[in-house]
């Protein structure tokens, strides 16, 4: 049984999907892991831990791909980077499947078994392995870092013999997995935290944070959340409601930090221009939903600038490989949770249990054809 951990090629990735420390376990059940040279420098991890954590190093990503029965990525591979791969090879990546369709069938096209980690069921049993929620952790606590250092103020009140100098206001939009990581940390980090979401189930979580919570509190508001725990699209008649209440609220913060996201949709836009130019000078956006539209209407992808009215407005993609070293640690660990339960530790061979819920939630590709029911052509 071989596995494979090639260098990622999407020029912004700084992750690799395997640390020393899985590739230890995956040895310990009996596989052979190759990782390809350079694979983990951008995560701080040099070939030689690799190495002594029993690892082959190979100098190609031909080479890493020879005969691989499991592929780890970080990123989806080209489908040509995987003609070496064992027949029926394991391909497990974040494999970001929408608007990639033409994609999606060269990977099936492979023949190999592609499994998209960001389908992965959130239930208690597949906790250990979800990606979206172990990276939204670090994105949450990376903006308020990089918002921190962004502004030109400190965050915490501090009385001194030379003055008191006050604390700075963080406004959190979007209280998911990383809005909530971003109050803790802007707690931590001594500032006057609110939040706002349309998910009623958020003003608690808010509230035993320590913040204060924002919002329309409507009939709308209390029907908000779906049964897989998720926002709606709330209506134009609500977001006009929530955009009142909240632009008198953002004149007056240092620090806005965004992470409203409705699944398969764009972004919800919350912060207006006329907002933006409401704020004063030196006061700082980071929208992490820059990758999906922005939450602002004003955010560029992958940009940091400043404002004709001086509001600093960043924009940082691939936000958890900001803090590479980390993400890797918790991505490997997520992703070995999930290969473990495809590893038959008698045989020592790849088993994959078709009827497993969480393989038929994130199969995408088998026996040539893309068979995930997201992507199967629409009957007339
Ligand atoms: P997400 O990334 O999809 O969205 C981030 C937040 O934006 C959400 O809280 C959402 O309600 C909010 N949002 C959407 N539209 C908005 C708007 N117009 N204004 C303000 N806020 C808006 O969310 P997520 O972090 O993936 O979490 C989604 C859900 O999944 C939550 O209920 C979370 O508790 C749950 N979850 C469950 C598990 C598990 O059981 N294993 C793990 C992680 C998350």
């Amino acid at each position: 049984m071989r596995i494979a951990v090639p260098v990622e090629t999407e020029g912004q990735e700084t992750r690799v999907a395997a640390t020393p420390e899985t590739v230890k376990k995956f040895i310990g059940l009996g596989a052979d892991v190759t990782v390809q040279s350079g694979a983990g420098a951008a995560s701080g991890i040099p070939d030689a831990d690799f190495e002594a954590a029993g690892a082959k190093i190979a100098a190609t990503a031909q080479d890493t791909f020879a005969n691989a029965d499991i592929v780890l990525a970080v990123r989806r591979p080209q489908a040509a980077a995987l003609a070496g791969v064992a027949r029926g090879a394991a391909v497990v990546a974040t494999m970001d499947p929408y608007g990639n369709e033409a994609a999606l069938t060269g990977l099936a096209g492979t023949g190999v078994n592609a499994f998209a980690m960001e389908f992965m069921p959130r239930i208690t049993r597949a906790q250990s392995m979800d990606i979206l929620s172990s990276q939204a952790n670090l994105a949450g606590y990376r903006a308020v870092i990089d918002g921190a250092s962004e502004y030109g103020r400190a965050l915490p009140m501090m009385m001194t013999a030379a003055g008191t100098v006050p604390a700075a206001r963080i406004f959190i939009m979007g209280v998911g997995v990383a809005g909530l990581q971003a109050i803790a940390t802007a707690r931590r980090l001594g500032a006057i935290v609110t939040a706002t979401d349309v998910r009623p189930a958020t003003k608690e979580q808010v509230e035993s944070l320590g913040a204060k919570f924002l919002a329309v509190e409507d009939e709308e508001f209390q029907q908000a959340q779906t049964a897989g725990g998720y926002a709606k699209e709330m209506s134009k008649d609500y977001q006009a409601k929530q955009a009142a209440l909240t632009a008198s609220h953002i004149a007056k913060q240092d620090i806005v930090i965004t992470t409203a996201l409705i699944p398969g949709r764009p972004a919800p836009k919350l912060i207006s221009a006329d907002m933006v130019r409401s704020m004063r000078p030196g006061s700082v956006i980071v929208d992490l939903a820059v990758e999906r539209g922005g939450n602002c209407e004003l955010a560029r992808p992958g940009e940091v600038y400043v404002t004709d009215n001086g509001v600093k407005i960043v924009g940082h993609l691939n936000v958890p490989g900001r803090l590479a070293a980390t993400a890797s640690s918790l991505y490997a660990k997520n992703l070995f949770a999930f290969v473990e339960t495809m590893i038959d530790k008698e045989k020592k061979t790849v088993a994959i249990n078709w009827d497993d819920e969480l393989v038929k939630a994130t199969l995408l590709t088998r026996d040539g054809a893309v068979v995930h029911p997201n992507f199967q052509p629409k009957s007339e």
